[in-house]
């Protein structure tokens, strides 16, 4: 079985109903209790919890510096190419989409790392759109066996692979995938994607299962904030993981929260999220998972983004660019979305270290 059987058995609307029914008494039962089972991580998320704010961030904050220590992770986006074979409703490399189209060549691919790395970083994400014949398996193991020359974690966000495909990735140097769902809601799954292959949705639910199953070291999941109900999809991504954590209890797993962002032609969010209630989600996340790292990435805005450093996040990039090529020249014609913290890394870092925290450059070390 995998996590689609489960899927398809739960009902959104039964989580929905079970999810605005929650009072504060649930509240202050989730709050009090020693572990956070999913049906207070319910009562965490729903709208009775807003009042409780403060003690859910008192809380999520020393859960995350008794797990992670006073330290947070730095890493920067690599985007590789803006080629896609898809149509989504809120990205700007849908292939209907008339930009320029640009994939880095291996000298281009060098010029980014060494850019990158003049910077400091250490951990990247790869990213590409979705277009399997001409950003393949072939250009991927390429790309990873010069990457890897410069970094020493490299991971992946790019279109959902089959196991052996990762599990031929991981051999060569890959240690993590971040796929995100962008909505468990099918109709709004639907509506958001509607040519490609990123259409199938199963296709999709399911590789983080082939991703358990090749033993990658990390595993990201999310949805995109405002495709759909925010609270009802972040239930589904916790019981996602929670299933996941189960079966493939080797690897580690992220949680990212990104927001709905404008882009050329994108759509407008069905269900915002508040900065209150980004608040809120971090911490209900934190307090149903001890142990489960988070990221946030430029999306949000400078000021947001240093009252979120101690709250739950473990990792951040900064000064990213969406443009393939863009650290060594800049195109602003050729990004993903716009990004909202446009700080320098030596910035970011000097705010990490305002916050208390120790900005760290190379996954995999204690306390990260
Ligand atoms: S979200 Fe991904 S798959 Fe969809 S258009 Fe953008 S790059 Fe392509």
């Amino acid at each position: 079985m995998s996590f689609y059987q489960k899927w398809e058995q739960t009902s959104w609307d039964d989580i929905q109903l079970a999810l605005y029914s929650k009072g504060a008494t649930d509240v202050e039962h989730a709050l009090a209790a020693k572990k956070v089972e999913h049906d207070d991580f319910l009562a965490l998320l729903s709208p009775a919890a807003q009042p409780y704010l403060e003690a859910m961030a008192v809380k999520s904050h020393q859960l995350t510096r008794q797990r992670f220590g006073n330290t947070l992770g730095m890493f920067i986006p690599l985007y590789l190419s803006n080629l896609c074979a898809n149509e989504c409703s809120y990205c700007g490399f849908s292939m209907s989409n008339r930009i320029k189209r640009k994939t880095l060549s291996e000298k281009e691919i060098r010029r980014e790392c060494e850019a990158i790395k003049a910077k400091g970083y250490d951990t990247v994400l790869v990213v590409t759109g979705e277009h399997e014949t001409k950003v393949g398996m072939t250009y991927f193991l390429t790309a990873l066996s010069i990457i890897r020359q410069y970094f020493s974690y490299v991971m992946f966000e790019v279109q959902p692979l089959a196991e052996s495909e990762y599990a031929q990735l991981r051999e060569a140097g890959l240690d993590g995938v971040m796929v995100y769902q962008e909505t468990y809601h099918s109709r709004a799954y639907a509506t958001h994607h509607l040519r490609g292959k990123k259409a199938d949705m199963r296709w999709r639910l399911e590789a983080p299962d082939r991703l358990g199953k090749a033993g990658i070291d990390k595993i990201g999941l999310g949805s995109l904030i405002g495709l759909a109900d925010w609270r009802v999809d972040s239930a589904f991504t916790a019981l996602h993981l929670e299933y996941l954590r189960t079966r493939y209890w080797r690897s580690r797993y992220s949680l990212s929260f990104p927001r709905l962002r404008p882009c050329t032609g994108g759509v407008e969010p069905v269900s915002p999220i508040s900065d209150k209630e980004l608040v809120q989600l971090i911490c209900a996340y934190r307090l149903r998972f001890h142990d489960v790292e988070m990221s946030l990435s430029t999306r949000e805005q400078a000021a947001m983004r240093d009252g979120l450093f101690t709250l739950g996040v473990t990792s951040v990039s900064a000064e990213s660019s969406t443009q393939p090529g863009g650290y060594a020249q800049d195109n602003a014609e050729l990004e993903q979305f716009a990004i909202d913290d446009t700080r320098a890394t030596t910035d970011v870092a000097a705010a990490i270290r305002r916050a208390g925290l120790q900005p760290v450059w190379r996954d995999g070390l204690p306390g990260w």
